[in-house]
């Protein structure tokens, strides 16, 4: 178990981990001394014979008192992903080992909540079982975001076809917005720009709080340099105007912060000092 936030227990459901994109790449509005300033800031987080960041996929379960729910379903097996080849074809077993070592089958879930619809956020949706794509999770209700399931509808692509459409056909979907109110333990914060319906997913209980960012924040550094853009962001200046929102909502409710992309132990807190925001972990 990663942490318990009140009654919540927050498991890391780590699926993949290695070499992704050169940061010069990914954040194409940095300075051009930003492999340095990440290892500064992020030490380890840039593989230094490569030049590429080391960048870990995972999923967080969250066993409530009376519900059992994924946030994010990592990349999946057998999948396509054209722009990042090492994404495709998986044959893992990481994921669904890692939620048996938390005592989930995958019948047991009850909600699978997304903080967007990307390739390595929704790929464990489904499972490829004699040429065909099944729910993987066959008891829960995929609550996905509405504005993301437009933007991937109709248009032909591997990820709708083989990641959305078999779990909207089996009636599983409920295509929501950030105001959705989970319940009184999980609700989620707009945070646009990444996806369009991007959002993180807030955990209150007992008093304490936490937020689950999904890719509002890739790298910790960001903390420090909130205006960085990212390569995949659909509206990059909205993605920048997200990250700072949820970096002054962080240190104004003194929330534990947990990244889906930041390497161990992708747990920490936000401060200020000033107009800068500095990550800290424990
Ligand atoms: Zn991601």
């Amino acid at each position: 178990m990663l942490c318990r936030i009140g009654e919540i227990e927050v498991w890391r459901i780590l699926e993949w981990q290695g070499l992704f994109l050169p940061p010069e790449e990914l954040f194409p509005n940095a300075p051009p001394d930003v492999a340095q300033i990440m290892e500064d800031l992020a030490p380890g987080t840039v593989d230094a014979g490569s030049g590429r960041i080391i960048l870990p996929v995972q999923a967080y379960l969250l066993k409530t008192p009376d519900q059992v729910v994924l946030v994010d379903t990592g990349i999946g097996n057998h999948k396509t992903s054209k722009s990042l080849p090492f994404w495709s074809d998986l044959t893992d077993t990481r994921f669904l080992s890692a939620l048996a070592a938390a005592g989930i089958a995958p019948q047991d879930v009850d909600f699978v909540v997304f903080t967007h619809s990307h390739t390595d956020h929704v790929g464990w949706n489904t499972t490829l079982r004699d040429g065909a794509w099944i729910p993987t999770f066959p008891n829960a209700r995929y609550l996905m975001p509405d504005a993301d399931v437009e933007m991937l509808s109709g248009r032909g692509l591997a990820i709708y076809d083989e990641s959305l459409a078999p779990v909207i056909e089996a009636g599983l979907v409920d295509r929501i917005g950030a105001d959705f109110p989970h319940n009184d333990q999980i609700s989620l914060l707009a945070t646009p720009g990444h996806s369009p319906g991007h959002v993180s997913v807030l955990l209150s209980s007992q008093g304490q709080e936490a937020v689950l960012t999904g890719d509002a924040l890739h790298s910790t550094a960001q903390c420090q340099h909130p205006h960085w853009q990212f390569k995949f962001d659909s509206d990059p200046d909205l993605a920048v105007a997200s990250r700072r929102t949820l970096l002054e909502t962080c240190v104004a409710r003194d929330l534990t912060v947990i990244g889906s992309h930041f390497t161990l132990p992708s747990i920490g807190k936000v401060t200020s000092d000033g107009d800068v925001f500095r990550w800290t972990e424990p």
